[in-house]
């Protein structure tokens, strides 16, 4: 065959990378399971047509490219890419190529490269973010896996991939699981963001009653100034929408318990593998937890009654001081958690690469992460609530997020991830803390032995035993 790169699954991702690849003057050899898909999606296409040729089984495609040949599976995360990694194999020759560009637990993706390097097969678990858009438009994409087979198709990933002021946003991880991890960890920041932006959505419309076009407004002024990002700016447009069926706000007819396909929810649980204090974003995902079990919230409303209603919300520019300390607190957790895996995991990870990765095509995308990039290429190993340009943000904007989480929780009002960050903020510039008291109790129970601030070694007991 001819075609210079291969790829399974024409779903909403998978075909819209197909024509982004196409689009960028790589012929490329596409297959789905039903085949019917397959045959709509290259008769569809227009202009892009002549460089996609439609396979209608796994060994179609094979036959179909060139060698050594390179596969992208866009099929669901799990079993379906293990079957396809076997059938796959059982047909190409050993330095073909497969890459999972699907939402993989990175755990999935270390063990396939684990499995394909015994082989001497080569292997990449590549991380996509944008949503459709992206794939069709430019994503950012999160490379792991070998480091040889990332240079050999590195050309296409990077010419797909979003731009940021020329830049692309495509770079490689590091091995195994590295770029599906650094997926993961996007997608927790994901969700804190989104959770923090739904809290000051809940202020303005609970606490202070007002109405969508204000909130609207509001979110669209935010969005030029230092908190400029994809989120903000979706937040002004949900926020503007109309129900086309009902001619109301959008938002009060839609159901108030989120979704979740569960990558946020993976961050959280690596992050107490690791020890990694990510406060924020565990917050977020019992957030999403909390908003799905109406019922019970329902049931609690019955007997306690529900918070204050309204009640003095601080001003604007509070607020947005709130959501710019909430979200270095958020970040700072989010690089401290790559740092600690890129240790447990050796792997390397470049922070101020991951940062910059993130600044187009993804869902995070936003103004600060170019700052983030900075700070962290500047002082690696410093937190980046300590650098030297966030640590002036932080001083300036922390009384705001105090201010907003005091002033919401005297009135009743939920703001958990909001609460977080100014609790994670608290914590860390205290030196003396109290985990004293839990050596003292772990010693008593269960004479776990504690340091002592005046002596050396970790053996030391208090005085429970006669
Ligand atoms: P879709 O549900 O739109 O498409 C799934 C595709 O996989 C279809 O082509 C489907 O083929 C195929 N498929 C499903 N089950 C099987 C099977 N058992 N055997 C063979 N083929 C199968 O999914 P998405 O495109 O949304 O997602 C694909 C991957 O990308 C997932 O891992 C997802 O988590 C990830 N992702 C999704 C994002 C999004 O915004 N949607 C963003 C980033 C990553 P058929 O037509 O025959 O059903």
């Amino acid at each position: 065959g001819t075609s210079e790169i291969g790829l399974v699954g024409l779903g909403t991702m998978g075909a819209a990378l197909a024509l982004n690849i196409a689009e960028k003057g790589f012929d490329i050899a596409v297959m789905n399971r039903t085949s019917s898909v397959t045959r709509d999606f290259v008769a569809n296409a227009g202009d892009l047509k002549p460089r996609l040729t439609a396979t209608e089984d796994l060994q179609g495609l094979v036959e179909a490219l060139a060698t050594p040949r390179a596969v992208i599976l866009m099929v669901p995360a799990g079993d379906v890419v293990d079957d396809h990694i076997e059938r796959l194999r059982a047909i190409m020759d050993p330095d073909d190529l497969i890459i999972d560009a699907g939402n993989a637990n990175f755990r999935d993706t270390i063990r396939r490269a684990e499995a394909a390097r015994d082989s001497g097969n080569p292997y990449l678990g590549i991380g996509v973010s944008g949503g459709e858009d992206g794939a069709r438009h430019g994503p950012s994409i999160m490379g792991g896996g070998d480091r040889a087979a990332w240079d050999r198709v590195s050309h296409i990933l990077t010419a797909i991939a979003a731009r940021h002021e020329g830049t692309p946003c495509a770079t490689y991880m590091g091995p195994g699981g590295a770029g599906h991890f650094v997926k993961a960890v996007h997608n927790g920041i994901e969700y804190a963001d989104m959770q923090m932006i739904a809290e000051i959505y809940g202020l303005l419309r609970d606490g202070r009653g007002a109405d969508y076009g204000e909130i609207a407004t509001l979110f669209e002024r935010w969005n030029d100034g230092p908190l400029q990002s994809y989120l903000v700016e979706i937040t002004a447009k949900v926020a503007a929408a109309e129900d086309p069926k009902t001619g109301k706000p959008l938002l009060s007819v839609i159901e108030d318990t989120a979704g979740q396909k569960g990558t946020g929810r993976w961050t959280a649980i690596e992050a107490q593998h690791l020890a990694a204090p990510v406060p924020v974003i565990e917050a977020a995902v019992a957030a999403r937890n909390m908003s799905a079990v109406k019922a019970a919230r329902k049931a609690g409303e019955d007997r306690f009654g529900a918070g204050a209603g309204r009640f003095d919300v601080p001003g604007d520019e509070t607020l947005e001081r709130a959501m710019i300390a909430g979200k270095i607190a958020c970040y700072t957790q989010g690089f401290e958690m790559l740092a600690k895996a890129s240790e447990a995991f050796d792997w390397s990870l470049p922070l101020p690469e991951i940062a910059k990765v993130w600044r187009a095509g993804c869902i995070i995308r936003s103004a600060m992460l170019d700052d983030m990039a900075a700070a962290l290429a500047d002082a690696p190993g410093t937190s980046l609530m300590l650098s030297e340009s966030f640590a002036n943000r932080v001083e300036d904007s922390t009384p705001g997020l105090r201010d907003t989480v005091s002033t919401a929780i005297a009135a009743g009002h939920p703001v958990p991830a909001l609460a977080a960050a100014v609790t994670y903020f608290d914590t860390m510039r205290s030196h003396r803390g109290t985990a004293d008291m839990i050596q003292g109790q772990r010693d008593y129970f269960g004479w776990h032995g504690f340091a002592r601030l005046d002596d050396d070694g970790r053996d030391h007991h208090g005085p429970w035993v006669e």
